[in-house]
């Protein structure tokens, strides 16, 4: 009886066993596409991993994971961004997933162990509307969260931190890897302060997200690190953009920053001040020089 007992047991285990396998290769071929078996769109909404998105939208109950989003041109030029600003910033693999249909407003970057980027079929066609370069801000932007997760930045901690230097990164990619003219930037920074600000979101106020785009796109000149980029960025932009910063001559360039950079940066540090005040209104920002 005892035997038997334990049989029946053994039957039962092995059944549930295989009964869970079956559930797992189900649900791996019905989504391919998705990141996690058994995730939809929509669960990302609560997800408890570590994560920045680019609004506050939320996944609707509708949307679905997809291999394409938007047309096959348009995610291959999205990839391709996505790879760049990988490559630059010395990222060998960031995994980019694709939610389509509606309520899909929205980009997101997930911190470890899940290191992807997740795109919303309606971010991509509401970038594409200002141009394609707005799509490789945003990629850039989530990409800049990707380094920041898996290296430890922003090393200055404070409100917004982390979204301002996720700006400051995407200026520093578009200079190096899209274009060195300043006016073709316009569209980017437009979609960029469209789409975050509001709703208490982190992202910093719109002349904040400009001064920080316009910091990073400046240090692009030069060859950083993103340790160097990560500290000169939070070095001028603590020591001198912010409002009631700058303004002391006693003000010693840190031995570790290098001399020329210094020199340049502290020209452009009344720019930054006005662009960052305010002062420098939107349609001034977007005819600076290159340079
Ligand atoms: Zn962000």
């Amino acid at each position: 009886m005892k035997q038997v007992l334990r049989l029946m047991t053994l039957a039962v285990l092995v059944s549930l066993q295989s009964c869970d396998n079956n559930e797992i290769d189900k649900n791996t071929a019905k989504d391919p596409n998705s990141p996690e078996i058994g995730l939809l769109p929509s669960h990302l909404n609560n997800a408890g991993t570590a994560h920045d998105c680019a609004t506050v939208s939320q996944f609707g109950p509708n949307s679905y994971w997809s291999n394409t989003i938007v047309n096959s041109t348009e995610t291959n030029f999205l990839k391709q961004q996505n790879n760049s600003a990988s490559s630059l910033f010395g990222l060998n693999n960031v995994p980019l997933y694709f939610a389509a249909g509606s309520g899909t407003f929205n980009a997101l970057s997930y911190g470890p162990p899940a290191n992807y980027i997740i795109w919303g079929e309606e971010m991509l066609s509401g970038a594409l509307n200002y141009g394609r370069i707005a799509v490789g801000y945003i990629a850039a932007h989530e990409v800049a969260h990707q380094v920041q997760f898996r290296q430890g930045y922003p090393s200055v901690t404070g409100a917004s931190n982390t979204e301002l230097e996720a700006d400051g990164f995407a200026g520093y990619y578009l200079r190096k890897r899209y274009t060195t003219n300043w006016t073709e930037v316009d569209p980017a920074y437009r979609f960029a302060q469209s789409i975050a600000g509001a709703s208490g979101s982190s992202h910093g106020s719109a002349p904040q997200r400009r001064s920080a785009l316009r910091l990073g796109w400046l240090l692009g000149q030069y060859n950083l690190s993103n340790s160097n980029l990560d500290y000169y960025f939070f070095y001028y932009y603590n020591s001198y953009v912010l409002p009631g910063n700058g303004k002391s001559t006693n003000m010693v360039k840190p031995k570790d920053i290098d001399s020329n950079v210094h020199k340049y940066m502290l020209s452009k540090m009344d720019e930054l001040k006005d662009i960052n005040s305010g002062k420098i209104s939107e349609d001034e920002f977007a005819n600076l020089s290159n340079n």
